[in-house]
């Protein structure tokens, strides 16, 4: 039984390691020309705060002792969705495989202001992106982050720590709405403040113009500001330039249902790349759980078993660096939910627990504070699972 896989971040990953635990004989096409390793890390490693090895999710053994065979530098460029074969850009051969798991993550979204000003001026995302920023950053005094995500929020603390002038731009008029209540959102906005982050919330950038070793950033609210370095961490797209000519459903990702199925039996998809009840998701532990079961389900189809079904991980998001504290699970709190607060072991603290209709735990936020946070986690009622990774 040979199964293809495309993409070794942590959906693809995670996928190679079930179907081959399961016997089947597993390639795993990466793009990159490192080792497979752990995204979020990369954030770190453009601050010189790890190093390369450390973020590798394994030694290269590990895949032959796995029965991996993984393929550096091999970008699929196309699939055939009838014959389950494989083209790689640097190849003439096509491999035929029994089933293909479709792991590929997402593209960085490059703004139009952000194009062509050189490696000062980047997105945060890959390891080799991160390796050409460290060396800006360990020139530059002042940073501007754009975009107040996870990402964002991480690049901004590590920047500032640094003494580096910090100013995050978030173009939404309070933090991470898609995560936080309004009351959440406003003590992350006094955490960062006073850990000299600058926060210009509600603002878009419009404009960066280049100067001598210094850029120019304006905003649409008519804000100006001038920085060295300016990272950009306004979130990803799939890119499905391999599947435009097959026969797969694909809109803004590749569209699946529960169990991780592509239009086309035998096809799954799973991660950053997967497009499952109309929304894409980007977190690890849900690229990283539905690595699994595309794992597990793509042995399944070639045996002709049933098919499982991908939980839904409760945590959404965690950060902790020195004494900064974020943690998100479940549902945020919204019209027709309840929050409510816990108490808090000191001020600026946000600890939030979110009840719906009939009472049951259906989303905990804490900012400044983990506290029992995991233990909360662990009572969220359906549709999120408590899953270990
Ligand atoms: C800077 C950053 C920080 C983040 N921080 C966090 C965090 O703190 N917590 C969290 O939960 N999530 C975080 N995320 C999101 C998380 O990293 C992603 O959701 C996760 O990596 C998705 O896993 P994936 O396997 O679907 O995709 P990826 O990890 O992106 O891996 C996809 C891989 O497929 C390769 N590929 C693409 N196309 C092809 C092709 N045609 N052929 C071969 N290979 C291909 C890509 O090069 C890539 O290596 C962060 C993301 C970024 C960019």
């Amino acid at each position: 039984m040979r199964i293809g896989i495309i993409g070794a971040g942590h959906a693809g990953v995670s996928a190679a390691r079930k179907a081959a635990e399961l016997g089947a004989e597993v390639t795993l096409f990466s793009a990159e020309d490192v080792l497979p390793y752990f995204r979020p890390r990369v954030v770190a490693l453009a601050f010189g705060l790890t190093d390369e090895e450390s973020i590798c999710m394994h030694p290269g053994e590990w895949y032959e002792e796995h029965g991996i065979d993984l393929r550096l530098s091999s970008p699929v460029s196309s699939i055939d969705t009838t014959a389950f074969t494989v083209s790689t850009q640097y190849s003439e051969n096509e491999e035929a495989f029994d089933a293909l798991i479709l792991a590929g993550g997402a593209h960085p979204v490059v703004l139009p202001w952000a194009q062509g000003l050189g490696s000062a001026v980047r997105p945060m995302w890959s390891f080799e992106g991160a390796k050409e920023l460290k060396g800006e950053l360990q020139q530059a005094d002042s940073v501007v982050v754009v975009g107040g995500g996870l990402t964002g929020v991480e690049a901004s603390l590590y920047a500032a720590e640094q003494g580096k002038s910090t100013t995050l731009i978030e173009k939404f008029g309070h933090m991470m709405p898609l995560f936080l209540g309004e009351e959440a959102a406003a003590v992350l906005h006094r955490q960062l403040t006073r850990r000299n982050i600058v926060l210009e919330t509600g603002q878009m950038v419009n404009e960066v113009q280049p100067g001598r070793g210094r850029f120019r950033v304006l905003t649409d609210k008519g804000g100006e500001l001038e920085s060295r370095v300016i990272i950009s961490s306004v979130g990803g797209k799939p890119d499905l330039s391999p599947y435009t000519e097959t026969a797969l459903d694909l809109e803004y990702g590749i569209k699946v249902g529960e169990t991780l199925a592509t239009s086309v039996p035998g096809i799954f998809a799973c991660g950053d790349a997967a497009q499952q009840n109309g929304c894409t998701v980007a977190n690890v532990p849900t690229a990283t759980l539905q690595g699994r079961v595309a794992g597990q389900n793509a042995v399944a189809y070639v045996q002709k078993s049933s098919l499982d079904r991908t939980p839904l991980p409760a945590v959404q998001m965690s950060l902790k660096y020195r004494g900064f504290q974020l943690h998100v699970a479940g549902t945020k709190p919204e019209e027709g939910y309840e929050e409510v607060l816990l108490p808090a072991e000191q001020d600026d603290v946000h600890r939030g627990v979110v009840l719906n209709r009939s009472g049951d735990l259906i989303g905990v936020q804490m900012v400044g504070s983990g506290e029992a946070f995991q233990k909360l986690t662990k009572q969220l009622g359906a549709p999120w699972t408590h899953v270990e990774l």
